[in-house]
């Protein structure tokens, strides 16, 4: 079965409309692109799917059933796992214990359990950091951590919510291109392999036609092209869209203005 169904879904806010009858499917283990140029409704869609945002009209199913009209909460206990930013509060704990207490919450432990929370779920911390290659940064604090680290640990701290599908609104922003390429590498080794679905919003070309199996174009809340990356690329349609642009869409080896 389809793992996330997207069917008419919509947004307006007073006159602006954000999303337009958005229709997209994804499948287990697929990494699939949302890209678009700024103000084209790319978060008001991934907020819809999360649940932080409410629909005007529209559907989201995941696993066959109607998660529209659930709280973004029950969204996560179902499996819509997203990257969120280590919090400033965190920065200060060691890296396994942000981890541990993602863990904690996914168990629905109770936050006045604080201090043993933090010597739970060690074991299950390391083996999450090891997937993404932190297990030996496990006892250092986060805020020792370089910036494409912390994004690793953010990716642990979402899969501990074990997640069938994983938002990613704009994962490698700020990052040099270099460490940009290695996370996206990483994350789609992970969704390959547990068969989590990955929708991403992305700026950079590159990660975009290096990293999405699929990828759909938003114009003005409406999707205007759905295919694979090189389909994509040489969509008139698309490269239109982004004319004029500050991202626009550049060959991927040697293609230099002369
Ligand atoms: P993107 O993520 O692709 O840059 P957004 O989804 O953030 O685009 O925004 C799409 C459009 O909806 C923009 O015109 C934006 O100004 C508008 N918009 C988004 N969120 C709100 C909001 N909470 N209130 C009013 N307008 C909004
Ligand atoms: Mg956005």
């Amino acid at each position: 079965m389809t793992l996330l169904a997207v069917q008419s879904l919509s947004k307006s806010f007073g006159g602006v409309v954000a999303a337009q009858d958005v229709d997209f499917a994804l499948e287990r283990g697929e990494m699939l692109a949302l890209i678009g140029p700024n103000g084209a409704g790319k978060s008001t869609v991934f907020n819809m799917i999360g649940g932080q945002l409410r629909s005007d009209h529209g559907q989201v199913l995941l696993d066959g059933q109607d998660i529209t009209a659930i709280s973004p909460q029950a969204r996560f206990r179902r499996g819509v796992g997203r990257t969120f930013q280590v919090a400033q509060a965190f920065l200060s704990m060691s890296v396994a214990e942000n981890v541990q207490m993602a863990l904690v919450s996914r168990a629905r432990e109770s936050r006045a359990l604080w201090s043993p929370a933090r010597k739970r779920h060690r074991e299950e911390a390391l083996m999450l950091l090891d997937r993404v290659g932190m297990a030996d940064a496990a006892d250092r604090p986060c805020s020792a951590l370089a910036y494409g680290d912390v994004k690793r640990v953010e990716l642990a701290i979402a899969l501990a919510g074990q997640p069938k599908l994983l938002l990613m609104d704009e994962p490698t922003a700020g990052m040099a291109p270099r460490e940009r390429a290695a996370l996206m590498d990483l994350t789609a080794s992970i969704a390959a392999s547990e068969g989590i679905g990955v929708l991403f919003t992305e700026h950079d070309m590159d990660v975009v036609f290096g990293h999405a199996g699929r990828v759909l174009v938003l114009l003005r809340g409406r999707i205007i092209a759905s295919g694979a990356p090189d389909e994509i690329r040489s969509n008139p349609d698309v490269q239109q869209a982004y004319l004029g642009d500050d991202h626009a869409l550049a060959q991927p080896t040697g293609a230099e203005a002369p």
